[in-house]
């Protein structure tokens, strides 16, 4: 599986890449939390240390969760007090570990972690077409009409509705939606993605199919 290790001990880190790296995993290490947040995309799993020298790991949780399911593995060290384990959990870490790590313990557990995910992840495979009201969607051609008449889309904007249109229904933070368009919830495209938004918007016609959450991002249908 492709782990990304966030760990700033680097007697830690290294040996846990090492490890995991002679059992065929492909790690990929990072100590710091501004960077887990900016490669977490690709990784299976995230084993993420709770103290961090910049963004601290519960913070770093919070944000990739706005942005991604990802399982998450808290590494914390022992005296860590029991709160932070607790608040890492309703964050939506799925399970946690006290270092000093025992090797044959965390491999055990990002198993048991993946099997887990993978039940929950096997609902069914998406569905490649989305109707909203009179709109329709196909994820698969990136034909999208309205009432029947093609409608011609630029890439970005098929990206952001198809990012909508997967999640329909449900509220899509802004982070997420630009994360997965740009690959990077943080990169200064905010404007840019306005101008792209308010386009797409025009293009659905009326009565708009999408919906502004004030401080969180957007929903497609209601
Ligand atoms: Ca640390």
């Amino acid at each position: 599986m492709r782990v990304l290790l966030v760990e700033d001990d680097h007697g830690v880190g290294g040996a846990i890449r090492d490890v995991l790296g002679a059992r065929g995993h492909a790690v990929e290490w990072v100590t710091r939390g501004a960077d887990a947040l900016l490669r977490h995309r690709g990784a299976d799993l995230l084993l993420l240390d709770l103290g961090l020298p910049d963004i601290g790991g519960l913070e770093v949780l919070r944000r990739l969760r706005r942005l991604a399911a990802t399982p998450v593995l808290i590494l914390t060290a022992q005296g860590t007090h029991e709160r932070d384990v607790v608040r890492g959990l309703r964050l939506g870490a799925d399970d946690y570990l006290l270092k000093p790590v025992r090797m044959d313990e965390l491999l055990a557990r990002m198993e048991a972690v993946l099997r887990r995910t993978a039940r929950r992840d096997a609902d069914g495979p998406a569905p490649s077409r989305v109707q909203i009201n009179d709109i329709a969607i196909d994820l698969d051609t990136h034909l999208v009409t309205v009432a029947g008449e093609e409608v011609v889309l630029t890439r970005i904007e098929f990206e952001i509705l198809a990012v909508l249109a997967r999640k329909a229904g449900t509220a899509v933070s802004r982070e997420q939606l630009l994360d997965e368009v740009w690959g990077d919830a943080y990169v200064a495209v905010s404007r840019t993605f306005d101008v792209h938004l308010s386009k797409l918007r025009k293009k659905l016609g009326q009565p708009s199919p999408l919906h502004n959450i004030r401080g969180f991002g957007y929903r497609l249908g209601d």
